[in-house]
């Protein structure tokens, strides 16, 4: 049998992907084949964006703020935002979500099974897993096959454990989310814990650095310790849920399409729609499920080429990058000078890809200009 679709992962972007296509009156009649190699039954990772609208989760949203702080050895600042909100939707919460929704469609299958290759030629594209063979006409991929290599000269890593404690007492603010606290030892590279709390008893505390190397499971631990008994000065509290995390923070290309196979869409990280430079990737996945769908509806192809806008948005990003990866300032000095001289939702909306190119002139008067020129210049030569 022959699918429309088949969605290789289904993860944020492959269930986003499939979210919107059930949504849609015409290409929910679409026969759907959706593979991953696991049962999306755990609560494995807690995704946090900003955005100024409800969203097509807006059901899901666990928690949002209107009120962030950054914190720094020689200033702190507090901030409304104007436009934006930042969010939180736990992972299981969007899992089930989507999996009850799609209950109501006979036009969806699942299969659990792990995929060990995906090819395509012009007219199909075809995955092949450890049971069977399956074709399509387009193959929307998740999975990692893709990816270019990592290394030490391309990335960095983005890893955090992060720890949801309860208390007795009631000790947090619970409208203040605590965005970067960057307070914390910054011997092993850029290193801060993130403070998001979701009542007055219950918070996501998460040690973060952006470093070559992972450490030792015991140090993130030994960390997050320390930092609520001496930060927070919370002595009492239970541990009621832990994630880790690794996220990739490269200059190498993900590949939005693989070469010369053109029914093959890659989506998500594997489709480059991780931030580089910030590792946030929930809110550019919605953006490209946005694009896949205008295409799909108008009988285009859903392999997108990258606008003009957002080459720009990859410049600025990997040039972000590069200044870490080459050490010419680390990430305490490069966010300390941006949220010390820039209004916050000027500086979410850059983050974000949304600024205006006036924002993006301001941004840049902000930064030292050597470092950011020079690795700026690199990046624009670059043939990643
Ligand atoms: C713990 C954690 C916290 C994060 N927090 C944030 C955050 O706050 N904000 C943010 O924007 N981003 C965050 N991220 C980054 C990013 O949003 C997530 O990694 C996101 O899940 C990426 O979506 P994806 O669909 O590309 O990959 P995934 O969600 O990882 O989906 C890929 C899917 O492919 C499946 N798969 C892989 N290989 C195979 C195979 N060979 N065969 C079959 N199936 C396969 C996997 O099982 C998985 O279900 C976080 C990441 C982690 C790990």
């Amino acid at each position: 049998m022959k699918y429309d679709y088949i969605i290789a992962g289904s993860g944020c972007a492959g269930l986003s992907l499939l979210y919107n296509l059930l949504q849609d009156s015409e290409l929910n009649k679409k026969k759907i084949l959706v593979i991953d190699k696991d049962i999306k039954q755990k609560n494995d990772r807690t995704w946090c964006f900003w955005e100024k609208e409800a969203g097509i989760f807006e059901s899901i949203v666990h928690r949002e703020w209107k009120t962030l702080e950054f914190l720094t050895t020689d200033f702190e600042k507090k901030f409304d935002l104007e436009e934006y909100s930042y969010k939180m939707i736990r992972g299981i919460d969007f899992y089930q979500f989507v999996l009850d929704f799609t209950k109501k469609f006979d036009t969806v299958t699942f299969c659990y099974e792990s995929i060990s290759a995906i090819d395509s030629d012009s007219n199909n594209g075809t995955v092949i897993t450890d049971k069977a063979t399956y074709t399509g006409d387009f193959v929307f991929n998740s999975t990692p096959i893709f990816n270019p290599e990592i290394n030490i000269k391309n990335s960095l890593l983005q890893h955090f454990e992060g720890w949801e404690i309860e208390t007795k007492e009631p000790v947090f603010d619970s409208k203040v989310g605590t965005l970067m606290d960057f307070r914390v030892s910054q011997k092993y590279g850029t290193t801060f814990m993130y403070v998001l709390p979701t009542s007055s008893t219950i918070a996501l505390v998460e040690y973060t650095l952006f470093t070559e190397k992972l450490l030792n499971k015991k140090e993130y631990k030994a960390e997050l310790k320390k930092y609520i008994k001496e930060v927070l000065k919370i002595e009492d509290y239970e541990l009621v849920h832990e994630e880790f995390g690794v996220i990739p923070m490269s200059l190498a290309k993900f590949e939005r399409s693989p070469k010369n196979k053109e029914r093959i869409v890659n989506i998500g990280t594997a489709g480059g729609y991780t931030k580089a430079s910030s590792g946030y990737t929930f809110q550019f996945v919605q953006k490209q499920t946005k694009l896949i769908m205008e295409a799909l509806k108008t009988g285009k192809t859903p392999n997108l080429n990258l606008s003009f806008r957002g080459k720009m948005f990859e410049w600025y990003d990997k040039t972000v990058l590069d200044v870490m990866i080459s050490e010419k300032m680390t990430g305490k000095e490069i966010f300390s000078i941006m949220f010390k001289k820039l209004p916050p939702d000027e500086l979410l909306a850059f983050l974000g890809n949304e600024s205006s190119f006036w924002q993006e002139f301001k941004i840049m008067n902000s930064v030292p200009i050597i470092p950011f020129m020079t690795s700026g210049m690199k990046q624009l030569f670059s043939k990643h």
